[in-house]
């Protein structure tokens, strides 16, 4: 897929979100305001319905002295029953008004036809009552009714005219849902563009940085908000990348050089033997050239491969337990036969019997390197001091001389691969900058480290520290 398609079904996502959520949104808050609605209308209806039955209790409290202990009254006054008919005259025409007695007969009826039976059943509180009636053919009514013993007055309204008011709310709703619809679609989509735009144009500047453009960046945002940070997350995985290329660039060079040196003087010398008639002795010395050369050559590829393998993780590292006095007595003996040759003297300073898990292989190629290394670079004359220390939680394999030092800007760097300082280039040409990578490497992958303290020209201290038990 490509990014603008990519851009494009994301662009559709959120305005689809948009929508979706804007229409939720609408759609509860005009339920609300139905429901709100409703029941304002409702209450204030009742409200007036009672309002009314008052008013027609006060109007007929006039005749009570005609009705009192009467129940035999048959009709209202004439003026009552036109005052009545006026007042609810002059407001719309659904008002239905019913004055009984208490004992159920009919004094005065008004309004339109209405079969039910809207006067209260039972009781005989003096109380006001509102409710709702069924009327067949004419929908609901609210009533209201008053006891004002010995009347019962009843006033009614029919609740279409309330109804209507809803009905028109709904309307407005339906009609202003596929608005909201329409432009909620058509801004959520130009919205989503324009937040898309400068992804956009990050992917299409993205794609030319190629293998060969490394260099290049992403030029950052003025603002600092997530574009800008994302910007700069890729900015740095670019650098971070660049950095690698250079590296195995730098990687290849130098294994390149560090082959081609001993072939060069190999071929050079073989040539020499051969224009010059090779002699039974020069045949002697070519052969002893051609064996140490190519020894070094199959360490530095012995190493290059270990150090790849170990990158891969394809390398095992066992967990035995090794007894690092044992070990380390071993070293000592080593040290001492390739010190004698030098003229270096090897002490065994400490050796506190300890026993780590690891791979003694390992560990002993380790301690060979940096023996190796102290009696390559000092001088005749020169000492060795061995010590194994154990602490609470580790153990401290030291190897110190009093070489020639590592001046201390080179103290960072004499671990990367082929890494030599120039006093040991032109000390020893037999190196390769590759054993203390390979040493680090064992350290680490023993869950310790490897630390060097260094005066040049006084010597060197390197030490290994192990976990006592180390991490799984
Ligand atoms: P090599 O010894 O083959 O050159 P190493 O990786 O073992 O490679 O060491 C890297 C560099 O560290 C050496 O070239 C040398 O400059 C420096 N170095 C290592 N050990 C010592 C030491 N004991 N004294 C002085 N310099 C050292």
């Amino acid at each position: 897929m490509s990014p603008m398609n990519g851009a494009r079904s994301v662009r559709a996502i959120l305005t689809f979100w948009y929508t979706a959520v804007l229409v939720v949104a609408f759609a509860v808050f005009a339920g609300a305001v139905y429901l709100y609605l409703e029941r304002v209308l409702l209450a204030s209806l009742d409200q007036n319905l009672l309002e009314e039955t008052d008013w027609i209790g006060r109007l007929v409290e006039v005749d009570r002295t005609r009705f009192a202990g009467n129940a035999s009254v048959e009709k209202l006054s004439e003026d009552i029953e036109r005052r009545i008919m006026d007042h609810f005259a002059r407001g719309p025409r659904n008002y239905v008004v019913i004055l009984t007695t208490t004992g159920g007969k009919l004094l005065y009826r008004s309004g339109g036809p209405t079969a039910a039976d809207l006067a209260p059943g039972g009781g005989s509180a003096d109380t006001s009552l509102v409710r709702s009636v069924e009327e067949p053919g004419r929908g609901a009514l609210r009533v209201a009714s008053r006891r004002a013993p010995p009347l019962v007055i009843t006033v009614g309204y029919d609740v279409r005219a309330t109804s209507s008011v809803l009905e028109h709310f709904l309307t407005v709703v339906g009609i202003l849902l596929p608005a909201a619809l329409f432009m909620s679609l058509a801004g959520g989509y130009f919205m989503a563009g324009v937040a898309l735009r400068p992804v956009h144009r990050i992917a299409q500047m993205a794609e030319r940085i190629t293998a060969d453009r490394l260099d290049l960046r992403i030029p950052a945002r003025p603002v600092n908000d997530e574009l800008g940070m994302l910007i700069r997350t890729i900015n740095t995985m670019i650098g971070r990348l660049e950095a690698s290329f250079l590296q195995i660039r730098e990687f290849s060079l130098s294994v390149a050089h560090e082959l081609r040196t001993p072939l060069t003087i190999l071929k050079g010398e073989a040539e020499l033997a051969l224009a010059r008639g090779a002699s039974a002795d020069d045949a002697q010395r070519l052969a002893v050239l051609t064996l140490e050369e190519t020894a070094r050559m199959a360490r530095i590829v012995d190493d290059l491969l270990t150090l790849a393998r170990a990158d891969a993780g394809q390398i095992i590292i066992e967990r035995a337990p090794v007894a690092l006095h044992g070990l380390l007595a071993e070293v000592h003996e080593d040290a001492t036969i390739l010190a004698g040759d030098h003229q270096l003297t090897v002490e065994l300073v400490r050796n506190d019997p300890v026993t780590v898990k690891g791979d003694r292989g390992r560990l002993r190629q380790l301690l060979r390197v940096l023996v190796a290394n102290a009696v390559q670079y000092t001088d005749p004359g020169g000492m060795l001091r061995l010590s194994c220390t154990a602490g609470a939680s580790d153990v401290a394999l030291a190897v110190e001389d009093t070489g020639i030092g590592i001046p201390s800007d080179s103290l960072e760097r004499i671990f990367e691969r082929f890494y030599r300082t120039d006093q040991a280039r032109e000390r020893a040409r037999g190196g390769s900058g590759l054993g203390l990578t390979v040493a680090r490497w064992i350290a680490e992958a023993h869950g310790g480290r490897i630390s060097v303290t260094s005066t040049p020209g006084a010597g060197s201290r390197f030490t290994v520290h192990l976990p006592r038990t180390p991490a799984a």
